[in-house]
Parts: C-alpha cells; structure tokens; sequence
C-alpha cells in the first residue's frame, strides 16, 4: 500500500496515528540536524519531520523540489502552528521514507504565485496542473460538469454520444478536416456542433438529449477562442421556445447554487434582441449596471419600433453629430468632476485602434447646476441639458457622447461603457445577471456574397408569424445598399441566447421540422436543390419520417466555468489548451506527418 492518508486530511484528531503518505517535495527546509518537509498532492499539504537518525539517510538520498516520495510515520501536534493550512495543527514524525522517483529541477515553481511566463508553464502543463491555482479551476470544471450532469439526469435527460468524423458542410465557420484512408480522396470534417445528430435523435424518438461535448470550429483565434471547446449540448422534442427557457433557466440556477452556493431565485431577465442593441449597443449585454445608451439618432431600419431623440441635437449647426450615421450617448454617475486630463485620456481611450473612433463629446452636470461641455460652442446650456436629461444623467454625472458611422459608433460606445463600468467598479466578479436575449433576426446580410446568411443556422425556425414574408418573398437582394429594405431583413427567429454578466454563455433556437420549409430555409440561404440534397439530404430525408415539433440550446461550457471562476480566459480552465495561434505547445502540435502516412492516404503535398 503507497498511503494510508491523503496529505491533506490529516487533523489533530489523528494525532499519534501511524500513517503513510505519498506525494511530491514541495519544499525541503534544514534546520541544524532536522529536516522540514512540505509533503503536496492533490488534496493538499502535510509537514513531515525528519529527525537526527533519517536526516543522515537524507544526507545520501537528497530530496529535491518535485521529488516523489512515500513517508511514514506518526501524526504529532504541531508547536509552531500554521492557520493558513487546513492541516497546519499537525505534522508527521518521519520513521521510515522511500524516494520514489526522482525530478529534474521544474522550470517554475509550483506555487499559486509563480514565476513562469505563460509560454513557458503551456510547454511544462503537465508540472502547471499541479499547482493549486490551476487545480482549484479544473475542480470548478468537474463541479459544473457534475451539477449540469445531475441536473438534467433529473430531468430525464439522456446523454448520448454523437460522431466526431462527420461529412463537411461548411456553415458559419471553418471544418477541420480528416483525410480517410479506406476511401483515398476523400474527407471526413469534425464537428462544429452536434446539431444535425441532435435533430436526428429528436426524430428518432429520444425527446430529451444532452452531452457535454467537444466541437470544433477552424476560425481565426480572436483572444480567447480555443480551436475545440466544449458545449453542453442539449435538445428536447414536444416544446416551444417558453419551455426550454424554462428548464435551462433551471439548469444554470442548478449549477449556480451547486458549485457557488447562490440561491439565484429571481427570474431571468428578458430582452428582445432590438432592445439590447438600442439600448446597450450589443446583443450580449451586461445588465449588472445601467448606464443605457440614448440614441440621438435612430440609424437604420433594424430599428423599426424605436423612436430616436434626433430633435435634441439638430439645428446646432455641429457638423460632428448632423454628418454622423449614428450619434450615441451614456450618462457615466458620479464622473462631472474629471479634470482635463482624465477627459483627454478617455478621448485618447476611444480613438484607440480598437475602438476606432474620431473623437468623444462630454457634457458634465456639475453638482452646481451648471453644465460645462466640450461642445459649448455649439450647444446653449438649456439645450446640453436637454440632452443630459435624456440620457438619464444626474447631477454630478458625466455624460460621453460619440458619433459617426452606424456600426463602429455602436461596437464603440458599449465598449466605453463596459470600460466605464469597470472603472467605476460597476462589474464585480461576485456578482451574477442572467439575461435571455430573444427575437433574434433570422437572416444576417453578407456583404461579401451579397446573400442572405443564418445569424444562427439553416435550422432555425422563423416566428411563425414570420414564415410567410420568408415563403412568399424572393430572397434575392437585388441592391446591396438598401438590404434593409428587404423583407428579409426585419424576419424574426425563434432564437434565444443566454447572457451572463456580459458573455454569450448559450444559445439555442427552436427548429424548423418540416422538410418543405428546411427547403426554403435553404433556398434563402443561396443553396439549389442539388447542394441541398447532397449536404443536407439525410436531415430533409429524416423530415419525412415523422419529425417532431422540437428545440435546443448549447452552453458554451468552457465560458460558463471561466465566469464563474472569475477568470476572463477560458484556457485557465481547461486541462490542455492551445494558444493563441492553436499550437498546443507542448505537444509542438500542429505538425507534418511522415511520408508513409501520406503514401498511405494517397495524398501529395503541394503547399503554396
Ligand atoms: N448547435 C448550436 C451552436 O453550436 C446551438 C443550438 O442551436 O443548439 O451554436
């Protein structure tokens, strides 16, 4: 037997027991003719004590860091006591000890606070993962793994496994590819998602399915994307949208009180997708602080029930805002007295190239009652607090208004009020806000093919309010500007993500299940019959079956954990990430392969 005890269960109620354990030097100290040593596994840290007699033994057999050992002996209250470990009380009176296997020096230290660089602990991962820190978020991992488990086990969900070599159909984003060799020439993709085997499983009569499930998407890597994440995938038949809101809403409350603790028993919030993006600029939100945007001009027919506040600002003669697309402002609390500097570096902030813009307006509402601006010139006092007031300004507020281009403005001003908000301490790490985001749109414009695309994909479901503007118009956009003016644009989906604290952590919709209707879905997308039947052919083929009414979403698990550990990297939270140019590092993977395989799969190489 290596142990009898783990190092991180010991307490003073074992003291004088005999115990063995085994585990890895994390520190060795020498004190005259005894020796301390920091004894780590999984579980935790015990001190053992070497006396006179062993430390000659340890004088021949050294220890050093990472060594790995088995020690016995018996458990003695401790006279210098340590309170920052649970088994501080106590330490162990070696008797006996064996060296299990010896270490080359680590290149870092294994210790929360470490001294490797990041490169350099993603080389080394397998000496990384023993450190506490890493080890606390894969442990959160499993938790949030358990408690989704558990959750939907309960609610009689089934988890069945899918295929990984998959036939391409490109949609979104990239697929890897796998050539096959048992059929030379030809490929299988890996999977983006479960999607169509999900569907395929809702005909097949398996009306409540999940898994927790790697996908794989070839795209460039924004920061924080990995090359293969996992998804709880999910898909139930027999509901509408109502009742999977209802049951996920459920399954992350669940996972919120399993693995935190917290009793989230409000009811999330709702938004529809065209107020999320009137009044936050984004379709993912954080709601944790308000700080929502006034329009000063409404900018596009996206917006067809908005009113914008265009009279506030016209007639000034600011060219500025009567150029601008799009003008937007935010009423940032507390803010009024910021000296030129602070206002300069903030308008240095938004013309960074991230951000993009020209420049930033501010009107500040003094505690005075008076109103100072940038635009002073332009605009009387009664009028800046015309405009002050609109945006929801307070005294003492300050208010950052931004204009020009449609998109750019918009992707600029939720930036600067997510940055002012951290800023002002307005996103605590601690704090949890779910929000549904609803009433997506069915179709997004691609500039570049000029054609309709999925916002979410080919199997979701238009409002069935919706299926005969998508039925009876062409879905040909025969001028490019004014795509908004196509009908195609203000369709509706039956579409649903889930926001957390400003992350997209789900995303789901309810689909289309009538093989008529995946047709045409496919047809507005650009795809003839005949590229229909050869990606699609077994999914309108299994339409024909007697598919049922159903539904799902897919958590991005990855993000979920990283949130809840109140980490913004998702790689912190998974066992062997890749980097940002999706090397594994310490694998030194991608990599060629030998001739022989190539040979093997009929396959010459020809790069360019
Ligand atoms: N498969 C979808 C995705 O990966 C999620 C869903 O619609 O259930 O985004």
């Amino acid at each position: 037997m290596y142990r009898t005890n783990t190092c991180g269960e010991l307490r003073i109620s074992d003291v004088s027991k005999q115990v063995t354990l085994a585990g890895w030097v994390q520190t060795v100290r020498k004190f005259g003719a005894i020796t301390f040593v920091d004894l780590r596994d999984r579980y935790g840290i015990t001190q053992l004590l070497f006396g006179e007699e062993l430390n000659k033994q340890l004088e021949e057999n050294p220890l050093g860091r990472e060594f790995v050992m088995q020690a016995t002996g018996t458990v003695q209250e401790r006279t210098n006591k340590n309170p920052q470990l649970p088994t501080g009380d106590i330490e162990i009176i070696i008797t006996s000890f064996k060296i299990l296997n010896k270490s080359a020096v680590p290149p870092f230290t294994i210790q929360d606070e470490t001294d490797g660089g990041d490169d350099l602990r993603m080389k080394y991962r397998f000496l990384d993962l023993r450190r506490n820190a890493v080890k606390k978020n894969l442990e959160l991992r499993y938790a949030v793994n358990r408690a989704a488990r558990n959750y939907l086990h309960n609610k009689g969900f089934m988890d069945i496994e899918t295929p990984f070599l998959i036939k391409s159909t490109p949609e979104g984003a990239r697929d890897f590819v796998v050539p096959s060799r048992m059929n030379p020439g030809q490929f299988y993709a890996l999977p983006q998602s479960p999607q169509t085997f999900k569907q395929l499983l809702m005909v097949s009569g398996y009306d409540r399915y999940y898994q927790i499930v790697k996908c794989f998407r070839d795209e460039d890597l924004r920061a924080d994307r990995q090359p293969e994440f996992t998804q709880i995938d999910c898909e139930m038949a027999f509901v509408e949208q109502e009742d999977i809101l209802a049951m996920f809403e459920g399954m992350v409350k669940s996972i919120f009180k399993e693995v935190k603790g917290i009793d989230y028993t409000e009811a999330v919030q709702r938004m529809s997708w065209e107020d999320a993006m009137w009044q936050y600029g984004n379709d993912k939100p954080d709601i944790r602080f308000g700080m929502s945007l006034l329009n000063l001009k409404k900018p596009s027919s996206v917006y067809i029930n908005k009113q914008d506040n265009a009279a506030l600002i016209n007639g000034a003669d600011f060219k500025v805002f009567d150029e601008a697309e799009t003008v937007l402002a935010i009423a940032v609390p507390g803010c009024s007295e910021y000296s030129r500097k602070q206002t300069d570096e903030l308008t240095e902030w938004v013309k960074r190239p991230q951000i993009g813009m020209k420049g930033l307006v501010f009107i500040k509402v003094n505690t005075d009652g008076t109103y100072k601006s940038s635009v002073d010139k332009f605009y009387s006092e009664e009028r800046l607090k015309a405009i002050a007031d609109a945006a929801g300004a307070q005294s003492g507020d300050l208010v950052l208004i931004l204009a020009g281009n449609e998109e750019r403005t918009r992707k600029a001003i939720s930036e600067l009020r997510l940055e002012m908000g951290k800023r002002l301490g307005l996103r605590k790490d601690n704090e949890f806000k779910l929000l549904w985001v609803l009433d997506f749109p069915l179709f997004e414009y691609d500039e570049e093919g000029n054609r309709w695309v999925a916002r979410h994909h080919p199997f979701t479901s238009p409002k069935p309010s919706d299926i005969e503007t998508m039925i009876s118009n062409n879905p040909v956009i025969s001028n490019a500007a004014e795509y908004l003016k196509h009908p195609y644009a203000n369709i509706k989906a039956n579409a649903y993500d889930m926001v957390l604290n400003g992350n997209e952590i789900g995303g789901g919709s309810i689909r289309i299940y009538q093989r008529e209707l995946q047709e045409k879905m496919f047809e507005a997308l650009g795809m003839d019959k005949e590229e229909q039947l050869h990606k699609f052919g077994f999914l309108l083929g299994a339409f024909e079956y007697g598919a049922p009414p159903h539904g799902g979403i897919a958590f991005g698990f990855d993000r979920l954990c990283a949130i809840l550990g109140g980490s913004e990297s998702i790689r912190d939270f998974i066992a062997f990430p890749k980097n940002n140019s999706g090397r594994d590092v310490m694998l030194d993977a991608p990599a060629t392969i030998d001739e022989k395989q190539f040979e093997e799969l009929q396959i010459k190489l020809d790069l360019k």
